[in-house]
């Protein structure tokens, strides 16, 4: 859909919903300006969908785009599609704003609404005792001077991109990627979370990695269930010294980690109870 208030379903592969693109995509994808959020429709229920349509707004402004779309349309529109699908399908939610060129070729996008979608489709949750494996990388996360870090943004995507397939050629799943300053921020596509002698410990935000909506609900979820929740400054040998670690993200949820760069962790205790108390409420809430 694009423009306020115009909603055009297509039906079909997404790889085939033409953008032509010297109209609609043009400053998107010339230069970079796309902002995108991530968000589940599972069993009839959609997490924080708002917390998602919120943040994709305020990513879309970070970039100085203007989204025509408030969070409460793009939630209707979500829901307009997600329930065409049959009961019980696992859809995958990525609304999506990009700039549209103001006719000069500029380097800013127009002063005119963005462009905006909201692409659905069905990809099925990952088994919850699947496993991954950690390793360290060269790449950083940028901070706010370098990069618009506070926006979900496409095109800080390439770095995370250069993360995973470094990653993944030493044979690893995923990074365990450091802040400017050399600390643990996250993974290249997840949070973080490590637990010690039973207390839980998480990166602290600090304008460098994206303070997720699934890792603040984890946190909040946890705290309330007793545990106690750390967000502080992470080294690597922390990690190394951890008990169990954990990734958590809008797709899959929560991600047990099984090694980081041959230390070895079980699939612990909080990460299970931590999957358990997500479903519990979104059930029960959302
Ligand atoms: N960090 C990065 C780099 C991500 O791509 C994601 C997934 N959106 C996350 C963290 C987790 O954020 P959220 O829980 O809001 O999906």
């Amino acid at each position: 859909a694009t423009g306020t208030n115009i909603k055009t379903f297509f039906e079909g592969s997404w790889h085939d919903a033409d953008v032509p693109i010297m109209r609609a995509a043009d400053h998107g994808a010339w230069l970079g300006t796309t902002v995108f959020d991530g968000a589940r429709y599972v069993d009839g229920l959609a997490p924080d969908l708002m917390a998602h349509c919120e943040r994709v707004v305020a990513s879309a402004r970070a970039l100085m785009l203007h989204p025509a779309q408030t969070p409460q349309e793009i939630h209707d529109i979500v829901w307009d599609g997600v329930k065409r699908y049959p009961d019980g399908t696992p859809v995958y939610i990525r609304p999506m704003f990009w700039g549209i060129d103001g006719g000069a070729l500029g380097i800013l996008p127009a002063e005119t609404p963005a462009g905006f979608c909201v692409s659905l489709e069905e990809i099925p949750m990952a088994d919850p005792n699947k496993t991954v494996r950690l390793t360290t990388t060269q790449f950083r996360r940028p901070v706010l001077a370098d990069n618009v870090c506070n926006a979900k943004a496409g095109c800080l995507y390439p770095n995370n991109a250069r993360m995973l397939a470094e990653a993944m050629s030493k044979g690893y799943d995923n990074a365990l990627v450091a802040d400017a300053m050399g600390n643990v921020a996250e993974s290249a596509s997840a949070n973080v979370f490590m637990v010690r002698d039973g207390t839980v410990y998480t990166p602290i935000p600090n304008g460098t990695f994206l303070p997720g909506i699934t890792r603040k609900r984890h946190i909040d979820l946890l705290r309330a269930d007793g545990h106690q929740v750390v967000e502080t400054v992470l080294t690597f040998d922390d990690f190394r010294a951890a008990d169990e670690v954990f990734l958590t993200g809008n797709l899959n949820k929560v991600t047990p980690v099984s090694e980081f760069d041959g230390t070895h962790y079980q699939h612990g205790a909080v990460a299970k109870r931590a999957y358990e108390l997500y479903w519990d409420w979104a059930r029960t809430t959302a």
